[in-house]
């Protein structure tokens, strides 16, 4: 059935890059074949997954929609990717990202353009925009993709459905192409909040292939789900509702709180005070971990070669295999990371921007001794024309404004669906929590759906 829903709207969508029919209908006959015998099948028996280009299954592409990448195929599978084969997950295909996953429009894939399924002129966001557009046209009822400063939640507000990016550490990293590697985590996408916690169960614990994925006890998402929380204080940040923010964003954000109040809830303002500077530490940090997480692909380590006739040096032929194998926002990163990480520029940049960082994180950890979660937009916009930001990276970058603080500070967020716009475009807010409260995040969550 999703296999014909793909055929059917896919080619209005292209949310994949590829659709793997076969070994898609291969796995659901022999989950089907186990349940006929009588064998003990796992909690995503047969259920239809897309996965973001960027995580490895062994024998798949994994091209991070990127020319560099375009004929790598994976030897191996990735901690999540085991995980969800374990637990009898139907893998239908790769969906479209932003080249490296750098961008929010998808707009900066090298293979194709994915469209907004609710108005195919807009972005469906990104970078994880194919696999929030899938799941939002019912093609899959849940998709993996990666968040490294808003990458899950922005898509997920833009197409409606609901993303998380859960605490850094909690879901390994093993298998997921490096794009920052201080702020990636991979996180679920699904129609509600509940098959979220469910896809976010499956993948996450422990792993020890991955140096930065925490030990910490997993508890049931979904076994809590359905008990509101008594006495939720949600924070509020003021500035998060002054300019740049859009009329219908701020009206749908406020009639989220008067839900909250509604049924109980209590909202208190916070203070974030260094969040200003989240955006731009940001741009120095992911940058400069993409430059040195890129400098691989030199066309003789890894990926795409340049045609050589054979006279070529080696820089030249790394010059010539980077200038055709990257695209332009690519290159714009590394140029700018290579810059911050130059000696005479660390210090007043890269380490400048991490001690901006340490400063945003502790003013969440503040902002959390006096309330369980806080709630914001989480775009400025809803989905915007597609051409409309591509010229300008910094507006395009200031779209990140509400999600890549989460990142910084290593808490997990959630983009829940608000509404939608007087044209019918969705409105997203979006919920933060402290460090591996997964569990309090979701049921606030839960409780507004
Ligand atoms: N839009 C942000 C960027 O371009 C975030 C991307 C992401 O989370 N992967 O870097």
């Amino acid at each position: 059935q999703h296999l014909g829903r793909i055929e059917a709207v896919d080619g209005n969508v292209n949310a994949f890059l590829e659709v793997c029919s076969d070994s898609a209908l291969q796995q659901a006959e022999e989950i089907d074949r186990q349940r006929a015998a009588g064998e003990k099948v796992g909690r995503l028996a047969g259920i239809p997954i897309a996965i973001k280009d960027n995580i490895c299954v062994e024998g798949w592409k994994a091209s991070c929609a990127s020319k560099m990448l375009e004929n790598f195929t994976s030897v191996y599978d990735s901690h999540v990717i085991e995980k969800l084969k374990a637990a009898g997950a139907v893998l239908v295909g790769r969906t479209n990202l932003d080249e490296f996953a750098m961008g929010s429009s998808c707009e900066n894939s090298a293979f194709q353009q994915t469209n907004n399924p609710w108005d195919l002129e807009r972005a469906p966001g990104g970078s994880s925009g194919g696999s929030a557009a899938a799941v939002a046209a019912g093609m899959v009822p849940l998709a993996l993709g990666s968040d490294t400063g808003g990458s899950i939640r922005q898509p997920a507000s833009f197409c409606g459905v609901v993303g998380m990016k859960p605490t850094y550490g909690r879901v390994s990293r093993y298998g997921l192409v490096a794009f920052a590697s201080s702020l990636d985590q991979i996180g679920p996408f699904a129609r509600n909040v509940a098959d979220a916690a469910l896809l976010l169960e499956s993948v996450w614990g422990h792993d020890r292939r991955d140096s930065t994925s925490v030990d910490v006890p997993t508890s049931s998402l979904s076994d809590q789900l359905e008990e509101p929380l008594k006495g939720l204080k949600i924070g509020i940040v003021p500035e998060h509702f002054s300019n740049g923010l859009d009329d219908e964003v701020r009206d749908k954000t406020e009639q989220a709180i008067e839900s909250y109040r509604s049924q109980g809830a209590t909202i208190q303002e916070v203070e974030l005070p260094y969040a200003k500077y989240g955006v731009a530490a940001y741009y120095i940090i992911a940058p400069s971990e993409a430059s040195s997480n890129l400098s691989r692909y030199d066309g003789i380590h890894y990926g795409h070669r340049a045609s050589s006739d054979g006279n070529m040096s080696l820089a030249d032929l790394y010059e010539a295999s980077r200038g055709e194998g990257f695209g332009p926002e690519v290159k714009r990163r590394i140029m700018l990371g290579a810059y911050a990480l130059s000696s005479g520029y660390y210090d007043a940049y890269y380490l400048k921007a991490l001690k901006v960082r340490r400063l945003i994180a502790e003013d969440y950890q503040k902002a959390f001794q006096d309330v369980d979660v806080i709630l914001s937009p989480t775009s400025p916009t809803p989905a915007f024309k597609l051409g409309e930001l591509v010229d300008d990276p910094l507006k395009m970058y200031l779209n990140d404004i509400y999600t890549i603080g989460a990142n910084l500070a290593g808490i997990p967020g959630i983009s829940i669906s608000a509404g939608q716009t007087a044209s019918g475009l969705p409105v997203g807010v979006q919920l933060l929590a402290p460090a591996f409260e997964e569990a309090k995040l979701f049921r606030a969550a839960r409780m507004y759906e």
